[in-house]
């Protein structure tokens, strides 16, 4: 287990000349927690794939707040953010550690995007959905990072490029929301809406293709865009 001591001899240790990917998971139905889907089965698939992170920055569609705030707590507890859903998900439990430490680091890379440590969140299901799937032992010490609701998309973009500095230290960013999320248009079938198959596609393109100016400025996407993004919170963690 990556212990807080572990964390700051990580922070002044020289780099490793390699860089821990980026990721942005749509985490759907809190259900993929428990239920083996396709989706889980991915999840624990790319965990698998990757070095082991001494830590994991979630950055969650679920946690948004007047400013940055970033999770400091030595023990962040399971929230039950989402109503109405079998028994058996609100006895999940994962008891991942946070790291107080690197709470703090986050806080002095965010130079020019400031941030406050927090210790009154926890690990909402856009974190502990996805992560009780990738690393189901939990092992891996979690420190979650909230949006700012008041900021822009241009400014939650650069906030992301000043935690690239953590990558470089085996810190796994993990984004946690959906490219496409309109709950009052959702479809309960195994199918999907032509816009949002459309807007996923062009999404999926724009990132290979690396127009980051057109991925900030989505609402200029057109019609597609305003159907899969009408609230902005599940798009930001992308940024
Ligand atoms: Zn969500």
């Amino acid at each position: 287990m990556a212990t807080d001591s572990t964390i700051r001899k990580l922070k002044e240790a020289p780099e490793t000349g390699s860089t821990m990917p980026v990721l942005f998971i749509g985490h759907g139905s809190p259900m993929n927690a428990i239920e083996d889907s396709e989706f889980s089965r991915a999840w624990a698939a790319i965990a698998g794939s990757l070095p082991r992170p001494k830590a994991v920055l979630c950055v969650s569609a679920h946690w948004q707040t007047d400013g940055t705030r970033v999770t400091a707590m030595e023990q962040p507890r399971t929230i039950y953010d989402f109503h109405g859903f079998p028994a058996e998900l609100y006895e999940k439990h994962y008891p991942a550690p946070g790291s107080p430490d690197l709470a703090r680091w986050t806080v002095d890379a965010l130079k020019d995007s400031h941030a406050e440590l927090d210790s009154g969140w926890g690990l909402d299901h856009g974190a502990w959905a996805v992560l009780s799937r990738m690393y189901p032992k939990a092992h891996v010490p979690v420190v979650q990072l909230s949006l700012d609701q008041r900021q822009p998309p241009a400014v939650h973009y650069e906030l992301g490029r000043e935690l690239g500095e953590l990558r470089k230290k085996c810190v796994l960013i993990l984004g946690s929301g959906n490219i496409v999320h309109n709950l009052r248009e959702v479809v309960w079938e195994d199918t999907a809406c032509d816009w949002a198959l459309e807007f996923d596609a062009r999404m999926k393109d724009l990132i290979l293709t690396r127009d980051h100016k057109a991925i900030i400025d989505y609402p200029r996407l057109g019609h597609s865009a305003s159907l899969a993004v009408p609230t902005a919170e599940h798009y930001l963690p992308l940024l």
